[in-house]
């Protein structure tokens, strides 16, 4: 994904937790709360503290954004976790999850970077407390929040199908790019955003704001996407907020089960828009997939559900982040 797609995906995965405040139990309530309002002090973090993975890590060529699975029935195995019901691309591939995969474990770590970071955030937060204001062993806040922020470009990276499909569409083949280069130009061409300050257009309640002088949001893949958060809930919504991995799917007790699922229907995503043997006179060398069919309509209805689950998982995985640190702080042990 590129740098506003980025940004843009975790400002969508703020206003996701704001329209939910209100309807988990109280005390998850005040942690989804308390998470806002941290996030919220941040506003010109976003664009630049999503893209420090891309820009100044620069891990792609180490699998820090990527996990990638074959198909493999003799030699592979079968991946058991799954994600939540609110994965709206399960739908799309639920049939084909317990085919035997394999993993290119050279260039596939994504799952392990997103533990990683969540558990760095749990640590740096717990310190930072602990310590006396000014101390120089502290974090600041703002260290925090770009943390969260490189989480959540990990975890956006889950949802691409061609970050976790080992066939090579990035060079030659343009369908990488192609695929991430649509998803960017959509989003800067209806939302307000300058490229100068890299910063995103938010009114005074920090909601995105729609270029007017564009016409035609109400086809595009954004609304489409919009529409299916605004029926998304998540499993165990309604549970007592005492365990922070809820609502990451039955079976998945952390973060990297969570992520390896995500990257599983990633994966068949990817089978399913770029099919094993190429539709005849295609070449995935050379096709232009926002030009040729099936590939332009392919993306244009796939991209909304994409997109969403991307939010949804920004949301849940800062959530379940945020959790972590201050269920352990209180020394409430998971319930399960
Ligand atoms: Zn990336």
């Amino acid at each position: 994904m590129k740098k506003y797609t980025h940004a843009w995906l975790s400002l969508k995965a703020m206003e996701l937790l704001r329209t939910y405040e209100g309807r988990f139990d109280e005390e998850r309530n005040k942690r989804v709360k308390k998470l806002l309002d941290f996030m919220y002090r941040y506003p010109s973090t976003f664009v630049r503290g999503a893209w420090f993975p891309d820009t100044v890590i620069r891990d792609n060529t180490q699998g820090g954004h990527t996990w990638k699975y074959e198909l493999d029935s003799s030699d592979g195995r079968v991946v058991r976790y799954r994600p939540p019901s609110h994965n709206t691309c399960l739908n799309f591939v639920q049939s084909e999850l317990d085919k035997k995969v394999s993993l290119d474990e050279r260039i596939s770590d994504l799952p392990d970077r997103c533990e990683a970071l969540s558990q760095t955030i749990r640590d740096t937060i717990l310190i930072t407390n602990k310590m006396p204001s000014g101390d120089v062993i502290a974090f600041n806040d703002s260290q925090v929040a770009v943390l969260f922020l490189m989480l959540s470009h990990y975890v956006c990276d889950a949802h691409v199908p061609v970050h976790c499909d080992n066939r090579d569409f990035y060079d030659p083949s343009k369908i990488h790019p192609d695929l991430e280069a649509f998803w960017e130009n959509e989003i800067k061409k209806y939302y307000s955003v300058s490229t100068k300050t890299q910063q995103f257009d938010l009114d005074e309640n920090l909601n995105l704001q729609l270029d007017t002088s564009r016409r035609g949001f109400e086809n595009s893949v954004l609304h489409k996407c919009d529409q299916i958060l605004g029926q998304a809930a998540w499993d165990n919504m309604d549970q007592a907020g005492q365990n922070w991995y809820a609502f990451l799917g039955s079976g998945n007790k952390n973060l990297w089960n969570y992520l390896v699922s995500v990257c599983l229907v990633s994966f068949h995503m990817s089978l399913k828009m770029f099919p094993l043997n190429p539709p005849a006179g295609v070449d995935y060398d050379t096709v232009r997939i926002r030009r040729v069919s099936p590939f332009k309509e392919d993306i244009v209805q796939y991209s909304p559900y994409i997109l969403a689950d991307a939010i949804n998982s920004v949301a849940l995985v800062w959530l379940a982040t945020w959790e972590r640190w201050e269920l352990l702080a209180k020394r409430i042990r998971y319930i399960e």
